[in-house]
């Protein structure tokens, strides 16, 4: 879909576009969502620009397997009483930004299934 160009997790990453980051490492980088669905809404990225998790599987590094996970675990543990990790892929799951992104979500009780 998008281009590293026009993308605008890209453009997030590379500080054309205000977010707030929240943590930073050499393959993955964590900001807040823009509109947060649980108290603590975090979104984890790749740098590498890639659209969802397939196509990260398929060309990822060990490191950059690591950094996205670890970093999601990382900021995870900010919610003591539990989180939860979703990723978008394609129309049936919503998927909005074509940059593949782990939601992490805590600070308040969680239902199953999801909507
Ligand atoms: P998706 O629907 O693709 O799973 O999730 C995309 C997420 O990106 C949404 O939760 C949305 O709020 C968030 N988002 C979209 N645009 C921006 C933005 O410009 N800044 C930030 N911080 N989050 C964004
Ligand atoms: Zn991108």
């Amino acid at each position: 879909m998008s281009t590293e160009g026009t993308c605008i997790f890209c453009r997030i990453l590379r500080g054309e576009i205000p977010a707030q980051i929240l943590e930073r490492t050499e393959h993955a980088v964590a900001f807040a969502d823009v509109n947060p669905q649980a108290p603590d809404h975090a979104l984890v990225v790749p740098v590498r620009h890639v659209e969802n998790l397939g196509a990260f599987v398929d060309a990822a590094s060990a490191a950059e397997v690591h950094d996205l996970f670890a970093l999601a675990a990382k900021i995870g543990a900010r919610s003591p009483q539990g989180y939860r990790v979703v990723t978008n892929t394609g129309p049936h799951a919503t998927q909005s930004v074509f940059h593949l992104h782990l939601h992490v979500l805590g600070g308040r009780q969680m239902t199953w299934p999801p909507g």
